[in-house]
This record gives structure tokens, sequence and C-alpha cells, in this order.
């Protein structure tokens, strides 16, 4: 177990929501899902028990029946469209990209209105019209395309910025070092992160709060803070979880 002090300033934040009569908004995506595993089984259940909406960004061009069938039930989850196949275009010395880069445009565009059909068709229940881009990377001039193909909302990484053809809803605390252990990071840098991205909206910033998982690398750091935020939040009275078709219904009634 996490030594609680870790999560004191976060305890501290929220009340000062809660004294101010304030709810934070905050989201968990979780990237990269294919197929049913023991990972995907842990997440899908702490947040069912947790009642956390789930954004499962699903890759379409390796993902199939078996996932859909085991998705079809659970009701806390909408499933978005992770870029194509998850391949890097990009050179060896440069950051890694699907979608951009030296490929045609029509080829990009191509691949993700394929990618759209298909997980429309697998989740007729489930699917959101939103592309969430591989490594969380796509050319500015892609994103005027996209509503044209039928999506209606695109997450990437960091606080949105400047006008957007489409509504953002943006992932802001990622729980895993990938440049470093590639495991989970240390607590009290994630509860560091997460307590100033709500300093940020308690002074006026109105983005919800994404919280970034990838449950196929979790190691036992990232799935016990994943616990302990859980328990910290569910049922406090200045934390709502909201689920990304709400924060998008949201954003296009109010722009
Ligand atoms: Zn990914």
């Amino acid at each position: 177990m996490i030594d609680s002090t870790l999560r004191e300033p976060l305890y501290r934040e929220l009340e000062r929501w809660r004294d101010a009569g304030r709810v934070a908004r905050l989201w968990l995506r979780d990237d990269d899902a294919i197929e049913p595993t023991a990972a995907l089984e842990r997440l899908l259940g702490e947040t069912r028990n947790y009642s956390i909406p789930l954004t499962l960004a699903v890759v379409p061009a390796f993902t199939g029946m078996p996932l859909a069938q085991r998705l079809a039930d659970e009701a806390h989850v909408s499933v978005a469209v992770h870029g194509w196949a998850h391949h890097n275009h990009s050179g060896p010395d440069d950051k890694k990209q699907e979608l951009g880069g030296s490929r045609l445009e029509e080829t990009i565009l191509g691949e993700l209105y394929e990618g759209f059909l298909k997980l429309r068709d697998l989740y007729p229940a489930r699917f959101l019209t939103m592309l969430v881009p591989p490594w969380n990377r796509i050319d500015k001039g892609l994103i005027p395309k996209l509503p044209a193909l039928g999506f209606e909302s695109l997450s990437t990484y960091g606080r949105a910025k400047g006008e957007s053809p489409i509504a953002i809803v943006n992932s802001h605390v990622d729980l895993m070092d990938w440049h470093g252990t590639r495991g989970g990071r240390p607590i009290a840098e994630l509860i560091g992160e997460l307590v100033a991205e709500l300093q940020d909206r308690f002074e006026g910033g109105n983005e919800p709060i994404g919280v970034l998982a990838h449950h196929l690398v979790h190691d036992a750091a990232a799935w016990d803070f994943l616990g302990e935020l859980f328990e910290a939040t569910a049922v406090h009275p200045a934390v709502e979880w909201v689920s990304a078709t709400a924060l998008v219904r949201d954003q296009m009634s109010t722009t």
C-alpha cells in the first residue's frame, strides 16, 4: 500500500474545491487495446467497481470480435479510434508518429476512415467518434479534414491551445515513464502533476482533466496509483468523473 502522506497534497487541493463549492471534472483514457487480456480485465474491473467511465482507445487494424464481444456488456466503456495500425512512419531520429510525416494525406485519411468504419461496426453501442492519435501526434494540417470522415472530437496530450475545427478532449496526466523506467511514474510526481492541473482549473481553466493509462504496460506502481486515485476521488464531492461522450457533447453545445 502507498504511504497516505503522498496523497496529502491531493486531499488538500480537493478540500479547497469542496470549500468553494466547486466540482472538478476528471476523465479517464486508456490506450492501445486490441484484444481481451488479463490487464484489460483488471482495468475493466477497477473502473466498474468505482463507477469510473472509461474511454478505451482501440487500434483498429488489429482488433476484432473478441474485444467487441468482451466489451458489449461494459456499459461504462466507450471506444475511440486509436489511429489505424499504430505504426511509426517517422525517420529513426524523429518522434514517433503515424498520422503525418511524409506519407500522402489521402493515404492517412483513408486509413483513418477505414478504422472509423471498422470500430463503428464492431461497437454499435460503445463507439465514440473520437480520434486518439498514436503517440498523441497528428499533423496540424490533417485536423480540419477529420470532421468530413465523421470524427467529432480529437484527444491528444497537454492543455488545448487556441481555436480548433473539432472538439478537443485532451489527456494531461500520463501514468507511464516512457523515457526512463518505462514503468509507472513515482506517485508523488503524479499527484503533484494532478494537483497542478487542478490548481489551473481552479484559477479559471475550464478543460476537464484527462488521466492517461496504458493497461498493457502497467507495472505495480501504475496500478497502485490508479487504485489510490479512484479511492481518493470516486466518491469525493469535489470530483466528478465524466464520460468522454458527455465532455464532447458539452463542448459541442457551447461552441
Ligand atoms: Zn498508443
